[in-house]
């Protein structure tokens, strides 16, 4: 267990593991994250709604993990997921 914050939306959260599949997460609690490794080689902490917004498509880039930022400022909708 570890704290930090999500590099997507900022806000604090609580490491509950270490390098994970995208796709393996399922009932965590709110405020969780997970280190994503991108295909780039690079790692990235977030939390489950930043990870949830990301596309679904092919594999996360460091330009989708910017996007998640606005998506958070301007619509809010992190916070309901
Ligand atoms: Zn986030």
């Amino acid at each position: 267990m570890a704290n930090g914050s999500c590099d997507g939306c900022g806000r604090p959260v609580t490491v509950t593991g270490g390098i994970a599949n995208l796709w393996t997460f399922g009932e965590e609690s709110e405020g969780s994250a997970m280190t994503l490794e991108l295909a780039d080689g690079t790692s990235h902490l977030l939390c489950y709604p930043c990870i949830e917004a990301l596309p679904d498509e092919g594999e996360p880039t460091a330009t989708d993990i910017e996007r998640l930022e606005q998506v958070d400022e301007e619509t809010s909708r992190l916070d309901v997921l």
